[in-house]
């Protein structure tokens, strides 16, 4: 399997040098060449596999440059650091489904893709004999997933920034409690676009980023959304038997990285109804869906942080898809972003956008309620994002469907949203209890860009 970038400015390249290359060096996305296609009669002879051995069946197909033996142990790797059994369980409540994404170290579904590629940058590293060093910026959930991924790990270091005292307290937890030689936890003293700007500014540096080998683990790399492509197929099997039950899932978005995912899944043959695009009040992707509008607004704080996004960095990969794999017309629509601060669409375009996904726009307050009527429903708690989620089904879908919701994030990791939905705080689970107390490692500096600088130099490989 080859990749190629959806701005067209590179000569096809194999799958390790795509999950090297991270963003592609003329701007783009990576995307395979093509999708492999999955029969019906394939698919029902999936039904017994676990979800490694799932996993294994279906990202092997988009690798041909790591043995299958060799791809089989990173894979099964990956997937034991998780605390249940299935991985990624479903759970029926209230006529829907819900898709647990959130067993993993951190609790959140980042989890499934970043302890694979941490994995397989490991293992590319070594073959190649090289080191890489890992700079980004979070404001909560991606950082920690990344630092769990690759603490550790031989032949690269992580240095993650987040704002001083502006993370919620677990997430900061999950990351200074990571001791591990080659993580680096930086707080600054400064907000999330501060660290944000800075990690930019040292990218663009291009001879520092080159001297140091700097890379980054941002939701673009393709390795990311292949591996969540696996939950879709885990969770349809789940759901269904021999038989046609229509199936469609919801799925609360972002950085379209999810969702992308799902959207390969049906390209390759799984049988499902309209992609259900969720949104909170950051609904740009939802103004796009409903009526065609793609313009750009302020981002607004939500009891959702992880989908407070207006540019969402995966959305170019279903454009591409959209101009008919055309780079000219991805750049052209880009250059018209960047000119009038909107995309505009063709009656065609919208026909296809909205034969691929349907969409909705939750707002906080309907967010809280929805956690708290699910609560008293069913006893089960939903986590600020996996509501949004829920409740756009409910709203969207129709009841003879088999209604998956993807579960982002568990609830005790948002717990002051899910206490004043409900009006008691969310259970916390041991791996969270174990992290007060825990001997901590962190460097709190100003947002002073020279100050970060000397300390990735100091402490790079
Ligand atoms: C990252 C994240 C999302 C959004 O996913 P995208 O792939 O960016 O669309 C939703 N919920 C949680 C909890 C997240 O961490």
């Amino acid at each position: 399997m080859r990749y190629i970038s959806t701005r067209g400015g590179i000569q096809p390249i194999g799958f390790k040098d795509a999950v090297m290359m991270g963003l592609a060096t003329d701007g783009g996305l990576l995307l395979p060449e093509s999708y492999p296609q999955i029969s019906r009669s394939q698919l029902d002879g999936w039904r017994s596999l676990s979800y490694a051995e799932l996993s294994w069946q279906i990202i092997s197909r988009f690798v041909d440059d790591i043995p299958g033996d060799v791809l089989k142990e990173l894979i099964d790797r990956s997937y034991a650091t998780f605390k249940h059994p299935e991985v990624t369980p479903v759970v029926r409540q209230d006529g829907v489904y819900i898709l647990e994404l959130f067993h993993g170290v951190t609790l959140a579904f980042k989890d499934v893709a970043l302890q694979l590629l941490g994995n397989l940058f490991e293992h590319i590293l070594a073959e190649r004999g090289q080191h890489l060093n890992i700079v980004g910026a979070t404001s909560g959930d991606t950082g920690s997933a990344a630092i769990h991924g690759v603490r550790g790990k031989k032949g690269i270091t992580i240095f993650i920034l987040h704002p001083h005292g502006k993370t919620s307290p677990v997430q900061a937890l999950q990351m200074v409690t990571v001791t591990d030689a080659n993580v680096h936890n930086i707080a600054i003293r400064g907000t999330f676009d501060d660290c944000q700007n800075m990690v930019k500014a040292l990218f663009n540096d291009l001879e520092f980023k080159k001297k140091h080998s700097l890379g980054a683990v941002n939701s673009i790399n393709w390795a990311r959304v292949l591996a969540q492509v696996v939950y879709y197929f885990y969770a349809w099997l789940r759901v269904t038997d021999s038989g046609d039950q229509p199936v469609s899932f919801s799925v609360p978005t972002g950085n379209f990285g999810d969702i992308f995912a799902g959207y390969v899944a049906k390209r390759m043959g799984l049988p499902m109804g309209k992609l259900l695009l969720a949104t909170n009040e950051n609904n740009i992707l939802t103004r796009f869906v409903n009526g065609g509008d793609y313009s750009l607004t302020d981002v607004v704080a939500t009891v959702s942080p992880s989908m407070d996004i207006q540019l969402a960095s995966n959305f170019e990969r279903y454009l591409f898809h959209l101009y008919n794999q055309d780079p000219k017309r991805v750049q052209l629509a880009f250059a018209e972003l960047k000119e009038t601060g909107r995309i505009a669409f063709s009656a065609a375009e919208m026909e296809q956008v909205q034969t691929d996904f349907c969409s909705a726009s939750v707002d906080q307050a309907a967010t809280l309620e929805t956690i708290g009527s699910f609560h008293k429903e069913t006893g089960y708690l939903l986590d600020p994002h996996s509501a949004v989620g829920v409740r756009a089904a409910l709203d969207l879908f129709s009841v003879d469907t088999a209604r998956i919701c993807l579960a982002t994030a568990h609830p005790a990791k948002f717990g002051d949203a899910v206490e004043k939905a409900v009006g008691a705080p969310a259970p916390v689970p041991e791996s969270i209890a174990a992290l007060t107390g825990m001997e901590t490692r962190c460097s709190v500096m100003d947002a002073d860009l020279e100050q970060v600088r000397k300390f990735v130099v100091a402490h790079a490989a």
